[in-house]
C-alpha cells in the first residue's frame, strides 16, 4: 500500500526526521503507541517526554513501554507547560487530538487554546528540519472548534519559517483523523504569526 493511512503517515514523517540520541515529545501519550515508536526511534541515548493529563493514560503507556521506560519521562501535566520540563532542542513532536479511546470519561479532550499554545512553544524548541505531526479528530463535541482554530493558527505561520501540510483519506467513513504536519524551515526560538 502506497497511500498510507493517517497514523502510519505521521510515523513515517517522524521516522524520516528523528535521529538516535535526540530528545522528542509525545504531547498526548494516550495509550502509548506513539511514545513507544518515538522511544525506539531515539535509541538508548535519546529521550522521550510524554505528556498526558490523565493518570490512566500514563499508566497504560508505562505498561506498554516495558524496558523502554528507561528512555521515557511520563509527565502528568498539560502539554502547553512543556518548557517547565524539557530543556534545549527537540527533534520532533507528535499530537493525537481528541479523547482517550475506551476511557471512562470521554469528555476529557484536547482543547484549542492549550493545543495551539503547545504547538507554538514546541515550534520554537524544534530543530531546523524537524517535524511536528498532529492527528486531528473532529467527530466529538468541541472537535470542530479545535480543528478550525488549529487550521487558522497554522495558516498564520509564515511560509519561510514553517511549511504546513494537511493529509487525509477522502473516502473513509466514521470520522477518520486527518494529519497536520509542520516542518521548521529555519532556526528561530519563537515563531511569528502573520495577519
Ligand atoms: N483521538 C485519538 C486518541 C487521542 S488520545 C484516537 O482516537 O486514537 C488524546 C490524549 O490526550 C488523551 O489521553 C487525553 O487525556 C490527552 N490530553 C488531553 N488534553 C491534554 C493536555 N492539555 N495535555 C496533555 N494531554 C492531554
Amino acid at each position: 500500500m502506497k497511500l498510507l493511512r493517517v497514523l502510519p503517515f505521521a510515523k513515517y514523517l517522524l521516522g524520516e526526521t528523528v535521529v538516535t540520541g535526540e530528545t522528542v515529545v509525545d504531547a498526548t501519550a494516550g495509550n502509548g503507541n506513539d511514545t513507544q515508536f518515538l522511544a525506539e526511534q531515539v535509541g538508548e541515548n535519546g529521550h522521550v517526554f510524554a505528556f498526558d493529563i490523565q493518570q490512566a493514560a500514563l499508566d497504560s503507556t508505562a505498561e506498554r513501554l516495558g524496558e523502554l521506560n528507561e528512555r521515557v519521562t511520563l509527565i502528568l501535566d498539560s502539554h502547553d507547560n512543556v518548557e517547565q520540563y524539557v530543556n534545549g532542542q527537540i527533534g520532533g513532536a507528535v499530537f493525537n487530538l481528541g479523547y482517550l479511546p475506551h476511557s471512562e470519561d470521554l469528555s476529557i479532550v484536547t482543547k484549542p487554546d492549550t493545543t495551539i499554545k503547545a504547538i507554538h512553544t514546541m515550534l520554537g524548541m524544534l530543530k531546523k528540519g524537524g517535524i511536528i505531526a498532529v492527528s486531528v479528530y473532529d467527530g466529538h463535541e468541541g472537535g470542530q472548534e479545535e480543528r478550525d482554530a488549529l487550521l487558522d493558527y497554522v495558516k498564520s505561520l509564515h511560509q519561510s519559517d514553517v511549511h504546513v501540510i494537511r493529509y487525509e483519506l477522502l473516502n473513509q467513513r466514521n470520522n477518520p483523523p486527518f494529519l497536520i504536519a509542520l516542518e521548521k524551515m529555519k532556526d528561530f526560538s519563537s515563531v511569528k504569526q502573520v495577519e
